[in-house]
């Protein structure tokens, strides 16, 4: 992509409406705007790594066995008032009617319409077990929307449901999802802990929240310090060994680690003192076992072995996609701007020309850029008429991994300068040699 013919609207200043890091980096890298209180639209940056979150979500989803559905984000009151929710849910329900004076609302959560899925294309246990998950955009009202997409009104998430015929079952698919969770986030370059939550009113048993250690994050968390050395890694995991992901479970969570919500410190006293550690958390996903709270009363059962109608087990389980870039970001910046880990990095490679209209120097460039895309690697090349201060200090803004500059004075001894963002170390190498050290 040539940054001339690209949409990247960076701003010089800083947004006065931003309160911490990533929202402010956000809007000057020119990822996102502002449309109402919590609204935004994503422009092109902000819609690639948005796009790159949310395959990694998918394709883990997808390794965990899980199928991917899309359900509208507009539903009928009818079905939360099977639930009883549609009263119960509040202020955070945007409540809409439409022209036939039909109550709908705007989805803030699908446990309603995926029973209503289920129940009515699903009859045997020998369908089960199933989980079907989508990525959607969600709308909450919430009272205080803030840091940009951090706390939305609308926002992205995946929101994935589990059927299972008996309680062990769906708590296996619990522990899938926590696998599944571990694995996400780390290929998003973060570290997110499983801490225990409360239920809320979701209602349910088995809740773990996962959070990203910030200080702007606005849990406030509690956590033995042993937990932070733990990381799920390449390992292979078989999806369908309960031995298997209940062992990650008990890795992952046996050390004290909790919210506010459900601290104790009396158990928390338990952990030796040099250990102890409390922090800021971000919330970038949630798992919940729920039973039979709503495949009762909406009647969601299946025939079971021995020939009898019984409800399905289920859970739910949630990824804040949208609310994961800010997140990511809170994690990786420093004071020139963001730094993108590899795996959901917009361009891998931003390419610039130190004088842009010099012949050589230009098809050194258009020379690097083939080659590079040729080998997989999406290339932001500035091709703009500008100086090299401020074309650098636009790739340092949106924080691609590497960066390679190109100019007549290292053409002429054969090399380019090939620059890693996070480290901040230049070598000088031929262009060839930077290709194959990227590739
Ligand atoms: P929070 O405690 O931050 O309000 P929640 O517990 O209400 O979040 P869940 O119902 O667990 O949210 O939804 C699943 C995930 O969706 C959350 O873990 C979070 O990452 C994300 N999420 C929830 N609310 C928002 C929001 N207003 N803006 C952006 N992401 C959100
Ligand atoms: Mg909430
Ligand atoms: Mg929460
Ligand atoms: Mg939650």
């Amino acid at each position: 992509m040539r940054l001339s013919r690209y949409f990247l609207p960076v701003l010089k200043e800083n947004p006065s409406e931003a309160q911490i890091v990533s929202h402010r980096l956000m809007l000057r890298a020119g990822m996102i705007k502002q449309q109402s209180a919590g609204i935004y639209s994503w422009l092109p940056l902000g819609l690639k790594v948005l796009r790159r979150v949310e395959q990694i979500v998918h394709e883990e989803q997808q390794r965990a066995g899980h199928i991917p559905v899309l359900m509208p984000t507009l539903q009928s009151a009818d079905l939360w008032r099977e639930s009883g929710r549609y009263d119960d849910y509040g202020e955070e329900m945007l409540r809409i009617t439409d022209r036939h004076k039909r109550e709908m609302l705007y989805g803030p959560t699908n446990e309603e319409m995926i029973t209503d899925i289920f129940r009515a294309h699903v009859n045997s246990y020998k369908d089960l077990p199933l989980t079907l998950y989508q990525i959607q955009w969600k709308f909450r009202d919430e009272i205080r929307p803030r840091f940009g997409v951090m706390r939305g009104r609308e926002f992205l998430m995946k929101d994935g449901y589990n059927f299972d015929l008996t309680k062990e079952d769906a708590l296996h698919a619990y522990n899938r999802h926590l696998v599944s969770y571990l694995r996400t986030y780390e290929r998003m370059g973060l570290q997110a802990i499983p801490m225990r939550a409360d239920s809320g009113p979701i209602g349910g048993e088995n809740t773990h929240e996962f959070l990203v250690l910030a200080e702007t994050g606005e849990s406030e968390v509690f956590y033995d310090s042993q937990i932070t050395d733990l990381t799920f890694g390449d390992r292979q995991i078989d999806y369908d060994d309960h031995a298997a992901c209940a062992a990650v479970l008990e890795e992952f969570t046996s050390r004290y680690a909790r919210t506010d919500e459900t601290h104790d410190e009396a158990v928390f006293a338990q952990v030796p003192e040099e250990r102890r550690k409390s922090a800021r958390g971000i919330e970038v996903g949630q798992i919940f076992y729920f039973g039979t709270k709503y495949s009762e009363p909406m009647g969601a059962t299946v025939v079971g072995p021995d020939g009898s109608r019984t409800p399905v087990h289920m859970g739910s389980h949630g990824i804040g996609v949208s609310r994961l870039l800010g997140a990511i970001i809170e994690a990786g910046h420093d004071d020139k701007g963001i730094i993108w880990p590899e795996g959901v990095t917009p361009f891998h490679v931003g390419l610039v020309n130190l004088k842009q209209g010099d012949a050589s120097t230009d098809s050194a460039c258009e020379a690097l850029e083939r080659e590079l895309s040729a080998r997989g690697l999406e290339v932001l090349y500035d091709d703009r008429d500008e100086r090299a201060g401020a074309k650098f200090a636009t790739m340092d803004l949106i924080g691609l991994p590497w960066r390679i500059t190109v100019g007549p004075r290292g053409l002429a001894n054969n090399v380019v300068e090939l620059t890693n963002r996070r480290t901040g170390v230049s070598v000088e190498l031929s262009a060839s040699e930077a290709v194959s050290r990227l590739a």
